[in-house]
């Protein structure tokens, strides 16, 4: 009898941040020949219109189960733990389900499971090995597994009297730019035993046993933190940009088929008419400005971005998306001169294909809430960043932007009109921007070195391809 095929399930959080990247490569893997099944929730099936890509590549099968919520229940950015604690309470006997019974499929091999759902290591119990992915870069989760040792030397919780900007001692290599504010956000907590705090760092502390951990990232990009996290987590993979690796297999195998490849498929309908808009403005002469899928606004601070970009020297293209702002502050009446101002300069729209606005000729910047993918995307795309990060890793990814890689400013804490513009002008014009534009051109030229045929996350992904096939002989 043949051997079984490795078959391979892949669950992500039900958050677009989590579930685009693991879908991207769950689609590498199946071009690559193994079997597929990319498991999320009924809501998130429905989003991503998985119906419509269900059984139009071989051996790649979507599957879903309720995550708990009444149908009505909008599910909106500023939500998401909501979402993922019912789903922890709903879905762990139909996961475990899916991993043994495999409905007339091949037996599962290997689950990729995202390690914000400590639940999904049931799949150990069950002798299948667990793979995490880790959403996240190496630069935060290198903060998140020194969690602990925070708090032993008593700089977590922060001490009486404490100041916001005291470099911090605990996470070895990032003492001499690593300050207080720039820890992740969950360290901004009263007691160490914050239920959050110790939640997320036992769960960081578990994904250390899986089987292997991987990165949506270059292994040179974080080469230092990398060296610290392997001696914990031996087994660890960066294969991206898994964006790029995906085009470029697209282009060799010659096929567009498989599901969408887009950076956000169908997760919000995309406004094309941003791109005639940009067709018409000079090169490097507009602020793209996006805070991802789960940032939420109020209106003052709303009112703030506006105005600063409203009184800066460039033109700017702004997703809003239809949840930003929080629930109970509905967008009200647009001051005039607001109003005015962005006729004249401005584009604004509810979602976009991010990658190809930031691929666009006419971008300059991007003032971002520092998500992983947004980051990564803009550095693929050789774009400097203006950052605003709102929680968790953004705030040490943003970190790692202006001091380590010095491909843009943190205006982290902050976000009143005159620091907006201040900030953009800064990366948009003059020397320190013309820096900023060579460092991440040369951060892009690396990450395509990465992806490359013979590059590192190339070796990589081949190397977590041959230990999957391993498991299944
Ligand atoms: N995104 C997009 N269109 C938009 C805004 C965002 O496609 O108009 C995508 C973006 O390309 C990225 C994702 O949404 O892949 C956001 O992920 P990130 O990790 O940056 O932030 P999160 O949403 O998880 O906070």
């Amino acid at each position: 009898m043949a051997a079984a095929p490795p078959h391979v399930l892949l669950f992500p959080a039900p958050l677009l941040g989590h579930v685009s990247p693991m879908l991207k490569l769950a689609k590498v893997l199946s071009l690559r020949g193994l079997l597929v099944t990319f498991l999320t929730t009924e809501h998130v099936h429905r989003r991503l219109g998985a119906d419509e890509g269900l059984n139009c590549h071989p051996g790649f099968s979507f599957r879903s189960i309720p995550d708990g919520l009444p149908a009505d229940h909008p599910r909106s950015g500023g939500q998401f733990m909501e979402v993922i604690t019912s789903l922890a309470a709903q879905s762990p006997e139909r996961y475990r389900d899916l991993l043994v019974s495999h409905h007339g499929q091949w037996p599962v091999t290997c689950a990729i499971v995202d390690w914000v759902m400590p639940f999904t290591a049931v799949g150990k119990r069950l002798e299948i090995p667990v793979i995490a992915f880790r959403t996240g870069g190496p630069c935060s989760f290198w903060t998140y597994l020194c969690t602990p040792r925070l708090i032993e030397a008593g700089e977590i919780p922060f001490p009486v009297g404490y100041d916001m900007d005291e470099l911090v001692r605990s996470v070895p290599g990032m003492e001499g730019f690593l300050r207080r504010r720039d820890l992740p956000s969950f360290c901004r907590v009263k007691e160490s035993s914050d239920p959050i705090l110790q939640a997320i760092a036992s769960a960081t502390q578990r994904t250390t046993h899986y089987r292997g951990l991987i990165f949506n990232t270059g292994e040179t990009l974080d080469a230092a933190e990398l060296a610290h996290i392997m001696s914990t987590c031996p087994v660890t993979y960066t294969v991206g940009p898994l964006d790029t690796i995906l085009c470029a297999l697209d282009r060799s195998t010659g096929s567009a088929a498989g599901p969408p490849s887009s950076s956000s498929p169908g997760w919000w309908r995309e406004d094309r008419t941003c791109m005639p808009w940009l067709d018409a403005q000079s090169p490097k002469s507009v602020v793209y400005v996006s805070f991802g899928s789960l940032t939420v606004l109020s209106r003052p601070q709303l009112l703030e971005f506006w105005h600063g970009l409203a009184n800066c020297g460039h033109r700017f293209l702004w997703v809003i998306r239809p949840d930003l702002l929080e629930e109970m502050d509905g967008a009200g009446d647009i001051p005039v001169e607001l109003a005015e101002a962005t006729k004249e300069k401005g584009c604004l729209v509810e979602w976009v294909d991010q990658r190809e606005v930031l691929g666009h000729p006419a971008v300059g910047a991007f003032l971002t809430h520092s998500g992983w993918n947004s980051t990564i995307e803009a550095i693929s795309a050789g774009v400097p960043m203006i950052c605003w990060p709102f929680f968790f890793d953004q705030m040490v990814n943003s970190r790692f932007i202006s001091e380590v890689w010095r491909i843009g400013v943190d205006m982290k804490d902050t976000c009143d009109r005159a620091t907006v513009g201040r900030m953009v002008n800064e990366v948009m014009e003059g020397e320190r921007a013309d820096e900023m534009r060579r460092n991440v051109a040369g951060l892009s030229e690396m990450m395509r070195e990465c992806v490359d045929e013979g590059g590192s996350s190339r070796i990589h992904l081949d190397q977590l391809i041959e230990d999957i096939r391993a498991m299944s002989l």
